[in-house]
């Protein structure tokens, strides 16, 4: 009887894995049918919480910031549980699908990123910045050239370093480990988002400049909720619950929280 009854288990986690959340069935029902993701009443999503202020580990050892209380207050509209999974940023969007619901990250949308996952509507609008030290010349895109500049790996601020004409890229898992490197002088600047770089460089206000992407031509980039690709059910229903939080002053509040 035992023997059964655990044959039986197995076969409804399998199940449970094929039809689950994420998977190529997704999205597959009538319009307006409730998200896989969703039917659990649990929606796990994965964070990099090393990009302050939107995801860090909080004094309690759980990731904290901007991003997992907007995930929390869409989670409360959804009337879902959220479950944050660290995990690290080159991970996130091959992790949808199987290990997680959906990633946020301050994660940038990108057409290559949407060859695998959608995106919600974007919640935030950010740029690259350049991380030099303070008695650093470089200031604009030419300055750049044959430089041995940091980055968190497979991040926006990667792809950019890749382009530079003779420079060596280098990678970190962590971009605060990369801004430990400048301040050590083995780098000759990092390229990591404006929010960040602005808590990275008050870390250290007599070593590092802060400057500016738009002076070196780079490009505004939008955050949004990467999710499963083809879920339309899920995006329809986070994209609701990101503009009601919008428009009810809980995003501002959270702005006020945490930036
Ligand atoms: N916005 C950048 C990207 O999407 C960096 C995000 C991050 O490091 N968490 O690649």
């Amino acid at each position: 009887m035992k023997k059964i009854i655990s044959l039986l288990l197995t076969g409804v986690l399998v199940t449970a894995s094929i039809t689950g959340c994420g998977s190529s069935n997704a999205g597959s029902g009538s319009s307006g049918a409730a998200s896989p993701c969703l039917s659990d009443g649990v929606l796990t999503v994965g964070t990099n919480a090393e990009f302050p202020p939107f995801e860090y580990v909080g004094d309690n050892g759980q990731p904290d910031g901007f991003d997992i209380g907007l995930i929390k207050a869409v989670g409360e509209e959804l009337g879902v549980e959220i479950v944050v999974e660290n995990m690290e940023f080159d991970s996130l969007v091959s992790s949808i699908g199987s290990k997680t619901d959906a990633a946020i990250a301050g994660m940038t949308v990108t057409e290559e990123r949407q060859q695998s996952v959608d995106f919600s509507v974007p919640y935030y609008s950010a740029i690259q910045h350049v991380l030099v030290a303070k008695d650093s010349n470089i200031a604009t895109y030419d300055d750049l050239v044959g430089k041995t500049i940091g980055c968190q790996l497979g991040t926006t601020g990667d792809f950019i370093i890749e382009e530079i004409e003779g420079a060596t890229d280098q990678q970190y898992n962590k971009a605060v480990d990369a801004v430990n490197d400048l301040v050590n002088g083995r780098l000759d600047a990092v390229i990591v988002d404006s929010n960040p770089a602005a808590v990275f460089a008050a870390n250290y206000p007599d070593k590092i400049k802060d400057l500016n992407g738009e002076d070196f031509g780079f490009e505004i980039e939008e955050y949004a909720i990467a999710l499963p690709k083809g879920d339309a059910a899920l995006k329809e229903a986070i994209d609701v619950a990101i503009t009601k939080i919008k428009e009810n002053g809980t995003f501002d509040k959270l702005v006020d929280e945490y930036m």
